[in-house]
């Protein structure tokens, strides 16, 4: 789509995706092949125990998304292994009806998960962190007690025996390579998604979920999704678990192995594939070298559990993680290139006027902003300031639908602007910054900046599962678009590194790229130029007239009078949440009460 003839773009491209992809998929390819040739060279003991990790990661694999990617606590994800082992041996059985082919079984099996895993994650839309852990473990003592007392089905506590699979999977080693079949079509699967926009998604709810919404990104619609594919997975564990049980009781879901899966994730690090895979390994092998230590296995997770917190919080993947142990260059500039704003933001910025009309909004007694009016023009900057706590921040979030104001309106070239959800104003194309800025510290640069043109891919969440041709033409789109992105804020060529390696005024040219992604029509900026050096707010000031100047609107709220009055063509000043003065920056210059008041004389 975005012709990327420019060099310093391009240079930075195979360094920054190229091996990268093939550094995280070398891993992968090397446990396949252990993996294949395994009957080879291991006993039909270690067949078992391979068997076994192969079934706790289908599990693990799509828990994955939900707690390494989307940062939710679900503890209790035992209880959809329960709900698949016996839907599917229960079917197979022929408990209920005539008995079901075992695939068809697990199939069904399948899809019960999946219904599942919404129930028991939608809590996570209302509820947040431990709250919602609760719920998980509330709802696999549910099911495990469902089991105990319709014992008509399920056999109460004297259980029922576990499908059989046709040959060629009735074999152990034949059962083995069916479970490893399903555990590396679940890495494939979760791989795709992680590099997806979804995946990057996912991460921005997780550590960012205000920036997500005012990208786009809708947390509840991408959260059902995830718990769809993660409850159908477990369930899908389930039905083999049962078969390798060969008959299953109540009593073999515990909250151990709950505990289990969850920790497997951590230690293997967040929002990472290999990380988990192989913590899911190690957790699954660690007992059988340690045969007397079973009896301590909860002891032994809680110790895992605070050593990884204490000792090294990014897990496995962390410690694997040899590219981000590189020094950086450390006499950094950032060079910005205004000159590529042209083609990255296209024509397409409709120009509308965005105002605001008596808009009023207190928290408690607090009246943060008090009967404001403000517009602004596309092509013009309009600046923004007043003393701390004047209600800069609160308009601006107004404005980027984060509150809903109490009294007045804003209103997009004349159309009255609701808040019917958070993530809705960027697909009107009004883009935002943060006072504090709001990145997520794990992904890269690049990735961060990526997660800014969310909206723009066409491809649905299957598709990225898949890695059907929709996925990849979405990914080189926004690849490409936020390599231009980078350099048209001058930092190319730090695309690849850790964003939590980043300066802090680095971290604010990215918050802009991100913004840039959405070819605003507005963008609203909160003092970008905090904590830059005189330098930085030079080519700052440049870069804002030259977004400005590509058509888009910028309201510019900012502490450094000189960049304010160097730039903007409207200054509206603010105190106590009400106006004290609009009007040029010559005006506002020579005001008499402004001067007293804010700028000091
Ligand atoms: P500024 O950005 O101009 O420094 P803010 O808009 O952040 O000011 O805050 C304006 C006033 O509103 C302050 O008195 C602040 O304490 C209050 N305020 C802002 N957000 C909240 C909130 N979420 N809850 C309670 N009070 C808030
Ligand atoms: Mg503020």
């Amino acid at each position: 789509m975005i012709d990327m003839s420019t060099t310093q773009a391009s240079r930075a491209r195979p360094s920054a995706i190229g091996s990268g992809a093939l550094g995280a998929a070398l891993p992968l390819l090397v446990l396949l092949v252990i993996g294949v040739t395994l009957p080879l060279f291991a006993g039909g003991y270690w067949g078992v125990i391979a068997t076994r990790a192969c079934v706790y990661w289908v599990l693990a694999a799509g828990l994955n998304l939900v707690v390494g990617f989307a940062g939710q606590i679900a503890i209790g994800w035992v209880a959809l292994l329960t709900v698949g082992a016996y839907t599917t041996s229960v079917l197979a059985a022929g408990n209920v009806m005539p008995p079901l082919h075992p695939y068809l079984a697990l199939a069904i099996a399948g899809v019960v998960g999946a219904v599942c895993g919404v129930i028991v994650g939608l809590p996570a839309l209302r509820l947040r962190t431990f709250y919602f852990a609760i719920t998980t473990l509330g709802f696999a003592t549910i099911v495990t007690q469902i089991v105990l007392a319709w014992a008509s089905v399920t056999g109460g506590g004297v259980g029922v025996a576990g499908p059989i699979f046709p040959a060629p999977f009735d074999t152990q080693w034949g059962f083995y390579y069916f479970c490893f079949g399903l555990a590396a079509i679940c890495t494939w699967m979760t791989a795709n998604i992680a590099k997806s926009r979804f995946g990057r998604a996912l991460t921005a709810i997780r550590d960012a979920e205000v920036a997500a919404e005012a990208n786009g990104i809708s947390k509840p619609g991408l959260l059902v999704i995830v718990f769809l594919f993660s409850g159908a997975t477990a369930a899908i564990a389930g039905g083999l678990f049962a078969s390798l049980q060969s008959y299953i009781t109540p009593d073999a879901f515990t909250i151990d192995l709950s505990v289990l899966f969850f920790i497997s994730i951590l230690i293997g690090g967040r929002g990472s594939i290999l990380g988990p895979l192989l913590g899911t390994i190690l957790l699954t092998v660690l007992p059988e070298f340690a045969a007397p230590l079973v009896a301590w296995s909860t002891f032994l997770y809680a110790v895992l559990l605070l050593a990884i917190v204490l000792v090294m919080p990014g897990g496995i993947a962390e410690l694997l993680d040899f590219k981000s142990r590189r020094p950086l260059e450390s006499n950094r500039a950032i060079i910005p290139r205004p000159d590529l704003l042209k083609r990255l933001l296209g024509q397409d910025t409709a120009p509308g006027t965005l105002t605001l009309e008596q808009v009023a909004l207190s928290f408690g007694g607090v009246r943060a902003i008090d009967g404001l009016d403000l517009t602004i023009l596309p092509g013009q900057v309009h600046g923004l300031i007043g003393p701390n706590g004047s209600g800069k921040t609160t308009t601006l979030n107004v404005i980027s639908g984060y509150y809903t104001p109490q009294g007045g309106v804003a209103r997009l070239n004349g159309v009255a602007l609701t808040t019917l959800a958070h993530h809705a104003r960027a697909h009107m194309r009004i883009a935002r910054t943060f006072q504090t800025p709001r990145i997520v510290g794990e992904a890269s640069v690049l990735e961060n900046v990526m997660i800014g043109g969310t909206i723009d891919g066409r491809g649905t969440f299957v598709e990225s599962l898949l890695a059907l041709p929709r996925h990849w033409r979405d990914e080189k789109m926004l690849h490409e678009t936020a390599m231009l992105a980078l350099s048209a804020v001058g930092l190319e060529q730090l695309a690849g590194v850790r964003a939590d390696r980043l300066q802090h005024s680095e971290l604010r040219f990215i918050e802009i790229a991100r913004a840039l992604m959405l070819r605003p029509a507005f963008l609203l900026l909160d003092e970008p130029a905090a904590g830059l050096s005189a330098e930085e707010i030079r080519r700052l000031g440049a870069l804002v007239v030259a977004i400005s100047q590509a058509g888009t609107g910028v309201l510019l709220v900012e502490h450094h009078a000189d960049l304010i009055f160097d730039i903007c063509h409207h200054v509206t000043v603010l105190n106590l949440g009400k106006m004290l003065a609009a009007g040029t920056p010559a005006e506002i210059r020579s005001h008499r009460e402004v001067v007293n008041a804010y700028l000091g004389g």
